[in-house]
């Protein structure tokens, strides 16, 4: 009833349509490799600093790396590559901003004319910006990007996942009573789309004290092992507190921190 034979625009189940497809086309003169998605289930958790630190260590490594920000209402990887240049475009394209060290990055934070402009837009015109980083921009021969996501389980999350091939997703959380709950609703979440979860990320997961030279755990014990077991996962990272964090990424230099903990997980994910 009240069919329009337009299966591209309904959701209705009615066994005669076929599934939609969300997924936008990659640039003509794209070549990315792999994508590999950064979640957390809430803000705050250090997310877009496992995204950055992860792309530091691929590149490290020798592989071509981006970044895509998909968090498109708080962008803060132009800010800890200290980027200040504006992305430039041509015919064929948007071209992305370059790190200090190679590695390509297309922000909102590259487009707005000032980096304090808010993004004060609705999910619909915030989705599409995302699909247009996929589909516009020329991606130069990548071999590992890493899509910083939106936090949380809604729309844009939504439209990222159904739009861009993600290959899978690393969870990023931190010691806390609730992360389980948050971690399952992100398993759920990646399940209900199809899309493979690589492992979890445990930030903020100790400080180590710079005077006795013990681990303190600062957000209470950390249960990540017991969690990434109970949803078949593994965990690929602990990363301490560690105030020199902040400090680069205030200054925009990520790129010389110096760390090993992303060691093992760039390992895993380029076996
Ligand atoms: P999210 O992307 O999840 O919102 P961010 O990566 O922006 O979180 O991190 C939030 C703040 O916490 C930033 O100021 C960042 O520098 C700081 N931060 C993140 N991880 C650490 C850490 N392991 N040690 C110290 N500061 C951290």
């Amino acid at each position: 009833m009240g069919c329009t034979h337009d299966c591209d625009t309904c959701s209705t189940s009615c066994g005669t349509n076929s599934p939609q497809s969300f997924t936008v086309e990659l640039n003509k003169l794209s070549t990315v490799k792999k994508v590999i998605g950064v979640v957390s289930g809430k803000g705050g958790v250090g997310k877009s600093t496992v995204t950055s630190m992860l792309a530091v260590a691929m590149n490290r490594k020798g592989f071509k790396t981006a970044i895509l920000d998909a968090d498109i209402t708080g962008p803060s990887i132009p800010k800890a590559f200290g980027l200040k240049e504006r992305a430039k475009g041509s015919e064929e394209g948007i071209l992305p901003v370059v790190t200090s060290t190679g590695i390509e990055v297309m922000s909102v934070n590259l487009l707005l004319e000032n980096e304090t402009d808010p993004v004060v837009w609705r999910g619909p015109v915030i989705s599409g910006t995302v699909k247009q980083f996929w589909s516009e921009v020329i991606w130069n021969d990548v071999d590992y990007m890493f899509v910083d996501m939106p936090p949380g389980t809604g729309d844009v999350a939504l439209t990222v996942f159904q739009s861009i091939p993600l290959d899978g997703i690393i969870i990023v959380t931190s010691p806390q009573e609730l992360v389980s709950m948050i971690v399952e609703k992100a398993v759920k979440m990646a399940n209900m789309m199809n899309i493979s979860i690589l492992g979890i990320v445990e930030n903020m997961s100790y400080f180590k004290c710079p005077d006795c030279g013990k681990n303190h755990s600062i957000f209470g014990d950390s249960h990540i092992e017991d969690i990434a077991k109970k949803f078949d996962t593994k965990v690929l990272a602990k990363i301490p507190i560690d105030p020199q964090f902040a400090k680069c990424e205030d200054n925009g230099t990520i790129e010389e921190y110096t760390s090993d903990c992303m060691n093992e997980a760039v390992t895993f994910l380029t076996r």
